[in-house]
């Protein structure tokens, strides 16, 4: 039985994924806001930090596996497109950072990043929002929502997604990652009922671009159902999985973009690729 580090451990798509975990014996080190093994802000630094340290601590420097499900949804209020960039996006990247040496003990571990399907069905997400993101510059991602008024946190949110699954395709492919056995994957929900799509639904104007959203499939997803993906992510089935964002949204991101992916590599990006690749 391995053992696991969950962040947003208390609620929603965490939540399901520890308690099936722990019903398949595995041990598992949650990290939330409360009610978790590890009580850590992953807004801040130092709180970070702290789930870095203690999680490291807890699992004895060996983890089998992470799921990254902390996470702010694109509400409204002062301050909130700045939570949503620390929390989606530091909380994921600091803390995978300072894991790998644990995940690496493992030998064969297994990384799910939560992401997002407004990753592709947001439009007009400024890209020098991500760009300063992936460069650790919040300030500056902050910076390039803001004109944009009422919508700003929904921007910060697609961008905050949009850095961490680059995120994770970079650094999948890389030695450290993929030849230290670490399969690092991502997951793209569509709408999941749980308390973040909650508070979207209160809100009347959030409720009315939800609703219009289309799913080919419709309804909303189940957070259970969500876990279960995250569960197969983490197994054995996944050792062959490297760098991929899987979606799962009920057909959202295919209504919006059926031709844009698959899409052939560059050829003048080719030959760059496979002289920076040496088995
Ligand atoms: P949720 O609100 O049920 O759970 C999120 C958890 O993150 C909560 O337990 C919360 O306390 C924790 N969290 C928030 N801020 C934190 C902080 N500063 N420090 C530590 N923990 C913090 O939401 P969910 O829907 O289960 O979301 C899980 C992930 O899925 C999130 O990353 C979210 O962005 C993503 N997602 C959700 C949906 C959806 O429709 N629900 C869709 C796409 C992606």
């Amino acid at each position: 039985m391995g053992t696991y580090a969950v962040t947003g451990s208390a609620s929603g798509m965490g939540r399901e994924t520890v308690d099936r975990l722990r019903a398949d014996g595995h041990r598992v080190i949650g990290v939330d806001l409360k009610e978790a093994d590890v009580v850590a802000d992953l807004s801040t630094h130092d709180g970070r930090a702290r789930a870095v340290a203690q999680v490291i601590s807890a699992a004895d420097g060996h983890l089998d596996g992470a799921v990254l499900a902390a996470g702010i949804g694109p509400g409204n209020g002062a301050g909130r497109a700045r939570l949503i960039a620390e929390v989606n996006y530091r909380g994921v990247v600091e803390l995978l950072e300072g894991w790998r040496p644990a995940l690496a003990a493992a030998g064969n571990a297994k990384v799910v990043v939560i992401s997002s399907n407004s990753t592709t069905t947001t439009p007009m997400v400024p890209e020098r929002a991500v760009k300063a993101l992936l460069a650790g510059d919040v300030d500056k991602a902050v910076r390039a929502v803001r004109l944009f008024g009422p919508v700003a946190p929904a921007l910060i949110y697609a961008a905050s997604k949009i850095a961490v699954s680059r995120w994770v395709r970079r650094h999948a492919v890389r030695p450290e990652w993929a030849r230290a056995g670490i399969r690092l994957n991502a997951l793209a929900p569509g709408a999941i009922m749980t308390p973040l799509l909650e508070e979207q639904l209160a809100s009347p104007r959030q409720a009315k671009a939800v609703q219009r959203f289309p799913v080919p499939v419709g309804g909303f997803g189940d957070a259970g159902q969500l876990a279960d993906w995250i569960r197969f992510m983490l197994s054995d089935a996944a050792d062959f999985l490297c760098g991929s964002i899987v979606f799962v949204d009920g057909g959202t991101d295919a209504h919006f973009r059926p031709d844009d992916w698959p899409e052939p590599v560059p050829a003048r990006r080719l030959v760059g690729y496979l002289r920076r690749f040496r088995n």
